[in-house]
């Protein structure tokens, strides 16, 4: 008997292998790709999707919509959508839904680990007792971060996680600026909001938390370089773009800041234009790995699977990004 592949229709792009399983339960005979597709590919491996949900490394541009004839649903699992041309899946009658919010506290969680293991020395600790068999405390005096003033800008979902853990778990003083303050959260989060330059001056680590738009765009540059401590640390893991890489490159050679974690960089589809900035060995680089957890992957998959199957069954489309 000839097996029907149910969901052959609905096309998930970008799929990583531990995903794919359920993806797979939820949607048997879906086609599956694992890697972002360029346009060319999009069109030729989409033709017959009717549904689409790719990642955000899948640029779904406006000749990709306009070829997809079969196309109704983008069902992107992201909470950004600039990475799909609205305006034609408008035109073309495709809907758009997202997932608005897949776990704050997975990112959050990660600014804690790349300060714990970056002030704290774990990697390279481990590295000497795996590669050198050495076991010896010198050169490894930390950093703790009780009573230190950590600045957080962007006071959003990810913001306000990371003002609450500092205060309540590990006792920091906790500073924001925000263009949009709120006073109710900085009272429930025990932070205080302050001006961007206040911000600047008294923070001993520095951790970003704003979208990229033209405004924020090299928040973090020279002239604001200059108004920090000496040896603060920064965290990145908004967007790379937010801070201008050649001047944090400069700031981090002169030791103005000490350490920079970084898990997301201006340059991330073109990593040699960022090589001086991840050699350095005050800078910790991660591959933009902070929303990439349990939790936060269950609950997008799970959005992402509710928004189709509403598509599917001619229910409302929770979580639409267009007016269709
Ligand atoms: P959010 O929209 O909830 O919050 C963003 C906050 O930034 C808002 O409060 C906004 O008022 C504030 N803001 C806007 N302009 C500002 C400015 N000029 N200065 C300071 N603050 C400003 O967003 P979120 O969910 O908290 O996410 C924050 C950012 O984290 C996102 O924009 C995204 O780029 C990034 N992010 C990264 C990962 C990762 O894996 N590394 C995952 C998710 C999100």
């Amino acid at each position: 008997m000839k097996k029907t592949n149910k969901f052959e229709h609905v096309c998930f792009l970008e799929v990583a292998e531990d995903d794919r399983v359920s993806v797979e339960k939820n949607f048997p005979g879906a086609k599956i790709i694992s890697k972002p597709l360029s346009e060319k590919e999009l069109i030729k491996e989409a033709a017959d999707a009717e549904i689409l949900s790719p990642f955000i490394y899948t640029k779904i541009s406006a000749k990709a919509i306009k070829s997809l004839k079969k196309l109704r649903l983008i069902a992107t699992r992201s909470v950004g959508y600039n990475h799909i041309d609205l305006e034609m899946a408008n035109k073309k009658n495709v809907s758009v839904c997202n997932v608005p919010d897949y776990g704050a506290h997975v990112i959050a969680e990660f600014v804690f680990a790349l300060l714990l293991s970056g002030l704290r020395h774990v990697a390279e600790g481990d590295d000497l007792v795996e590669e050198k068999y050495k076991f010896s405390f010198q050169g490894f005096k930390g950093l703790a971060l009780k009573n230190k003033t950590i600045g957080i800008i962007g006071t959003g979902k990810i913001g306000a996680k990371v003002a609450h853990i500092a205060s309540s778990g590990f006792l920091m003083n906790v500073l924001a600026y925000d263009p949009c303050p709120n006073k109710k959260l900085a009272k429930e989060n025990n932070f205080q909001y302050a001006d961007l330059e206040n911000l600047l001056k008294s923070s001993d680590i520095i951790s970003l938390h704003c979208p990229l738009l033209p405004k924020t765009k090299h928040l973090i540059n020279t002239k604001n370089i200059a108004l920090m401590k000496d040896g603060v640390v920064i965290v990145n893991t908004s967007r790379g773009g937010v801070i201008d890489t050649k001047a944090l490159v400069k700031a981090l050679k002169k030791g103005k800041i000490a350490n920079a974690f970084l898990d997301v960089l201006e340059h991330e589809n073109n990593l040699k234009k960022s090589k001086e900035l991840i050699d350095l060995p005050n800078v910790i680089t991660t591959p933009h790995i902070a929303f990439y957890a349990d939790d936060s992957m269950e609950s997008m998959y799970q959005t992402t699977f509710k928004a189709i199957k509403a598509y599917l069954n001619k229910k409302e489309l929770p979580n639409k990004v267009s007016g269709i």
